[in-house]
């Protein structure tokens, strides 16, 4: 196998895998426009049930293996995984394996207050909650009319005062919520919660996206400069995928992901596994590896760390880079949906 100094593995692209995001399920109580739209996930769709889950043994050996081959970081996202049963139970197990030094979570916040004390007993680190807008009506399309923004900010008080660092992750559609995004910051200036603003992207096949409806983190952040100068960050570390900023009268950090302007695939050290146990190397991909079956029909644990090892030694995804460069092919295939493998 190809390895980092630190005899860690790469990718045909020298990128190591640090971070693993694991989908506890596809289910969501919102059915955000860009993501899960009402008409394609009516009541009745049929998501995956309980025995193609992975278990939560099943989760704990894979992450133990991913964490043999480099992984670090590990981030609990869905569908909505505030969803899954006895998730605390989850945390508690990884938490404790050896060589974690980052353990998140991602969620819509609908459950949170309920569920932060939870989290944070079981050793949670950090919640990152998706707000799209403060403005309710705004805030209810994006939900696709099933959340109470009230419910999200009283999840992100409850959690904070449980201890968890706090995220914010707004997608930006333009016409649609672009107006109101002075206001959230307003909203969060101060607070020690970092927000980050998403360019609305290209992933799945059903959510009507296209270029006109992006706002280039550019433009948001000479907006925002305008308002209140921003003065940039340096990364945390190596991979980071915020462009961070600092707000230059002391009221705290923002963030920009700029997934399709300014795409960052030469340092993607992400791999993500879903629900139901495939694993894919990239958000844009078309197909992953049954590692479910793998672990259902006995492999050992060489064997799995032969087969992940393997995948991510063939790696070579960079379908944000070639979009950027007009590269037609990587239009047109087919793409697993977001709420599939969690973002
Ligand atoms: N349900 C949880 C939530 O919304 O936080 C976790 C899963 S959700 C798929 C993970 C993240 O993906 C959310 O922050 C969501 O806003 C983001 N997301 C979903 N579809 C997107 C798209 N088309 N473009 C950009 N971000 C998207
Ligand atoms: Fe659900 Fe999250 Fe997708 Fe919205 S972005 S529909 S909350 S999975
Ligand atoms: Fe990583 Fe794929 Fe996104 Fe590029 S397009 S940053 S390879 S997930």
């Amino acid at each position: 196998m190809t390895t980092t100094d630190a005899g860690k593995i790469v990718d045909k692209l020298g990128r190591p895998a640090r971070d693993l995001r694991i989908s506890v399920l596809d289910r969501c109580n919102f059915r955000c426009p860009y993501c899960m739209p009402e008409d394609q996930f009516p009541e009745g769709y049929q998501f995956l049930t309980r025995q193609q889950w992975l278990s939560f043994d099943e989760i704990e050996r894979l992450s133990r293996i991913f964490i043999q081959l480099g992984v670090s970081k590990l981030r609990i996202t869905g569908g909505e995984p505030l969803l899954r049963p006895d998730l605390p139970d989850l945390i508690a197990r990884l938490i404790k394996l050896e060589g974690i030094d980052d353990l998140a979570l991602t969620t819509n916040g609908a459950l949170l207050s309920r569920m932060a004390g939870d989290l944070a007993a079981a050793g949670l680190h950090r919640v990152t909650v998706s707000l799209d807008s403060m403005d309710e009506e705004v805030f209810s399309h994006m939900s696709g009319g099933r959340g109470s923004l009230a419910q999200v900010l009283e999840g992100i008080e409850v959690a904070a005062s449980h201890g968890l660092g706090i995220k914010i992750n707004t997608v930006v559609q333009r016409g649609i919520n672009d107006h109101t995004l002075l206001d959230l910051l307003e909203h969060f200036r101060g607070s020690g919660h970092i927000v980050r603003f998403i360019e609305f992207m290209d992933v799945g096949t059903l959510n009507h996206w296209n270029l006109a409806k992006v706002v280039p983190a550019r433009e948001l952040r000479d907006l925002i400069h305008a308002r209140w100068p921003l003065v940039p960050l340096e990364h945390n570390y190596h991979g980071e995928v915020a462009k961070r900023y600092t707000y230059a009268d002391g009221a705290g950090e923002i963030g920009f992901i700029t997934s399709v302007t300014e795409p960052f695939c030469g340092n993607c050290n992400r791999a993500r596994l879903s629900a139901d146990g495939e694993m894919f190397t990239c958000l844009f991909a078309n197909r992953g590896t049954d590692l479910k079956g793998a672990l259902r029909a006995g492999a050992s644990d060489e064997q799995l760390l032969e087969l992940i090892g393997k995948v991510w030694l063939h790696r070579s995804d960079r379908y944000s880079s070639q979009r950027s460069t007009g590269n037609a092919a990587v239009l047109d295939h087919d793409r697993v949906e977001m709420y599939h493998i969690g973002g």
